[in-house]
Order: C-alpha cells, then sequence, then structure tokens
C-alpha cells in the first residue's frame, strides 16, 4: 500500500488566471516542481481538479484537455509522473459525486493503485479540497497561493495551512509514519 498525494492544479500547481484556455496558459507556481521531485520520492501523484467552467459554457473539454496535457509534459519533463489527472466538468453546485469534495476520483484511485489513504493527503488552495482527504480518512492540507489567502478564514480548525506548496511538502514529510 502506497501513500499518495492528490493535488489540486489550478492555485496549487498552476498560476490561476480564472480561465486557462491553451498551453501558452500554463505558467507553474514558484517551487512547484522542486516540491513534485521531492514527494514523487515517497508519494503516488494525482491531480483532482474540478473543470466547473466547463459546465458553465465558458471552456470546452478541448480547451481543458490542450492545459491538462500541456501541464504534464512540462511535469514529464522534469521527471514528474502524474499517475493519473482527474477533472470533474460539472458546474458549480452540481451534484455528481466527483466534483470536490466529492470523493469518487479519490476512491477510484485507492482502489486501482491500492493507495493507503490513512497516509495520503489532498491538497489545494480552497478548504474543499483538504476536506475532502479528510472525510475520506486520509489527510488535507490548504495552501495560501492561489485564492488561498482568501478563504483562509474557512478553514477548519486542525486543518494545516502552508504557505504553498514546498511549505505543505515539508509538512506532508513530516506527518509521514
Ligand atoms: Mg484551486
Ligand atoms: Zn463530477
Amino acid at each position: 500500500m502506497t501513500p499518495a498525494i492528490f493535488l489540486d492544479r489550478d492555485g496549487t500547481i498552476l498560476e490561476d488566471h480564472g480561465v486557462l484556455t491553451c498551453a501558452a496558459d500554463v505558467h507553474f507556481l514558484p517551487g512547484v516542481v522542486e516540491a513534485l521531485q521531492a514527494l514523487k520520492r515517497r508519494f503516488r501523484l494525482f491531480v483532482l481538479t474540478n473543470e466547473s467552467l466547463v459546465g458553465k459554457g465558458t471552456l470546452t473539454r478541448q480547451q481543458v484537455n490542450l492545459v491538462n496535457g500541456h501541464m504534464l509534459r512540462e511535469l514529464h519533463r522534469d521527471g514528474i509522473c502524474i499517475e493519473e489527472l482527474y477533472a470533474c466538468p460539472g458546474a458549480k453546485g452540481t451534484c455528481c459525486k466527483c466534483h470536490k469534495p466529492g470523493s469518487e476520483f479519490l476512491v477510484d484511485a485507492a482502489q486501482r493503485y491500492g493507495l493507503d489513504i490513512t497516509q495520503s493527503w489532498t491538497v489545494g488552495d480552497h478548504p474543499h479540497d483538504a476536506e475532502l482527504g479528510r472525510s475520506a480518512g486520509g489527510n488535507g492540507i490548504v495552501v495560501l497561493t492561489g485564492h488561498g489567502q482568501k478563504h483562509r478564514a474557512d478553514v477548519p480548525k486542525g486543518v494545516p495551512v502552508a504557505f504553498d506548496l514546498a511549505e505543505a511538502s515539508r509538512i506532508m514529510f513530516a506527518g509521514m509514519q
């Protein structure tokens, strides 16, 4: 059983520009590549992203795939393998089970990859990113990049808050048993 990290995309890995439509919109936040290079030695890495703008009609699935494909290729070039990227195309407020904090993708990954959820983390710049891991029996952490500062007051007590993914990675390593 391996531990895993489920990363939010916008505001956690990538700069959040609101609407990302093509490869040129992909900009990694500072320190993210180095943090992932360290984390991949102990954790399997996944990306979990709510692509609400698809459901809203602002973005097409093709645009989302272009952005995700470019991000994954860039990470791969830097030696980082993302096992799976899970994207929910539902609009905000959708009731599908894969829209964060819904846990369908996480449960699916845990079964397919034999993950130890108790030792795994969900990470993101929104409280629901951390809530997901905790409600699934694992752990969650909020980063203050992206919209993190804006939502800081909504982070439940007991949930660790990190300045960015680099600091979050130190907290996750320290929490390993
Ligand atoms: Mg985000
Ligand atoms: Zn969904």
